[in-house]
């Protein structure tokens, strides 16, 4: 079997998606639309075999609804069905939290096809996202509601921690409101979990900031110690090191910080806590730039909880949060110019010892070509971005931080 093969560092990754050939589904039927032209495994699995949902169908195949469309319809039809029957959802227009991958070496031209790829294909032709479950399962999951146990039916369901950390993400969508533009401030500060998220999350923001005279900060939270495998901690960390001042001195940056959380281990302790508390006071941004809680990567996630504690009471900022390892629906979105997105790519290109690892250039192409979709633009990265203390009770709301993974 020429697939799966796994990104370098699985274990990082909250819920990792068990990646199939086909999908582990019989008879299908189509609901809202005939999928076939937009999701290539249909055509080639169930070929004219795959009609409109009727009373022959073994299973239920639509598109995974976006946040704010109405769901009534699709919650309807679902109730209807047998509790057991398997609904298969597929990703089309919005990101999806996915129990299934599939490959395909032709894609449809989406963007989100190739973003998936590079997570989990080595950049290399194009995945299908689907969220599989069974129908009464499918309704708790798009209602937001909690479930009382992970669903383990058999080996093709490894991924145990799927259900929990879906519905995880499913109710933090609904907390995604009221986004603010990105307009000048003086002063930004970048508070990133590692060497790369920067560029990748907010490059062309910082871009943008840079040209608008606007002083910009950066921070990493962790060492780097474990994105180079060949190599020792301390030597990971210092080609880490060495490449993100590469990046820096391509955008111009030179107020950097790094504070030295262990990679894969950060924790909001004390130490790390203080030392960032102590930087947002003295610095005094109007703006911090941050990666989303609902992230598909553990640092990503704790790097929310450790910029929580650290916040010091009387700093009055916004924060414009953005995300990679689970891509966030468009919020606010920043146009960028192709000289930006070009610099973009040049500053991403001296994190040369983790693009050998994962297609970073392409994953960064289509991440910020889907953002610029809707725009008049080829280039775009997004945000929501918030008061802090509206980020922060929106966190508190999408109950992320009583988190308790299975498995
Ligand atoms: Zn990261």
């Amino acid at each position: 079997m020429q697939w799966p093969r796994f990104m370098r560092r699985p274990s990082n990754i909250i819920s990792v998606p068990t990646v199939v050939e086909s999908l582990p589904i019989t008879k299908p039927g189509f609901s809202f639309g005939d999928p076939r032209q937009k999701v290539s495994s249909l055509e080639r699995d169930f070929g004219s075999t795959l009609l409109p949902f009727n009373e022959h169908s073994e299973s239920f195949v639509a598109p995974f609804p976006r946040q704010g469309e109405n769901t009534e319809l699709l919650l309807e039809r679902l109730d209807e069905l047998p509790r057991k029957m398997l609904v298969a959802l597929y990703e089309s227009k919005t990101p999806l939290w996915p129990n299934f991958l599939i490959h395909h070496a032709v894609g449809d031209g989406l963007n989100l096809q190739s973003v998936r790829s590079c997570m989990r294909h080595q950049g290399r032709g194009y995945t299908e996202a689907w969220c599989v479950l069974p129908a009464s399962k499918m309704a708790k999951l798009i209602r937001g509601q909690k479930l009382s146990k992970p669903l383990l039916c058999g080996s093709s369901w490894q991924n145990k921690r799927f259900l929990s950390t879906a519905v995880d993400h499913q109710r933090t969508l609904a907390q995604l409101e009221n986004t603010q533009p990105i307009e000048h401030v003086d002063r930004i500060t970048v508070v990133m979990p590692h060497y790369d998220d920067e560029v990748l999350q907010c490059g062309g923001a910082m871009l943008q900031a840079l040209a608008d005279n606007t002083t910009v900060q950066v921070i990493w939270l962790s060492d780097g110690s474990r994105g180079v495998s060949s190599v020792d901690h301390q030597q990971s960390s210092q080609i880490r090191r060495a490449e993100s001042a590469a990046a820096m001195a391509e955008l111009g940056i030179k107020n950097t910080h790094h504070l030295g959380g262990i990679e894969t281990l950060l924790t909001a302790d004390d130490s790390i806590c203080e030392q960032l508390r102590h930087l947002l006071s003295e610095f005094r941004p109007q703006r911090v730039h941050g990666v989303w809680w609902a992230d598909n990567h553990v640092d990503h996630y704790e790097a929310n909880l450790i910029l929580q504690r650290a916040w010091p009471q009387d700093l009055d900022a916004t924060i414009a949060a953005s995300s990679l390892w689970q891509v966030m629906p468009p919020r606010t979105v920043v146009e960028l110019t192709t000289q930006q997105h070009q610099q973009k790519m040049r500053a991403l290109q001296c994190y040369k010892s983790q693009i050998d690892a994962v297609d970073y250039s392409r994953l960064s192409r289509h991440l910020d070509a889907f953002f610029a979709s809707q725009y008049d633009a080829d280039y775009a990265e997004n945000f929501w971005h918030v008061p802090a203390n509206e980020y922060f009770t929106a966190m508190q709301a999408s109950q992320i931080t009583a988190r308790r993974w299975f498995g």
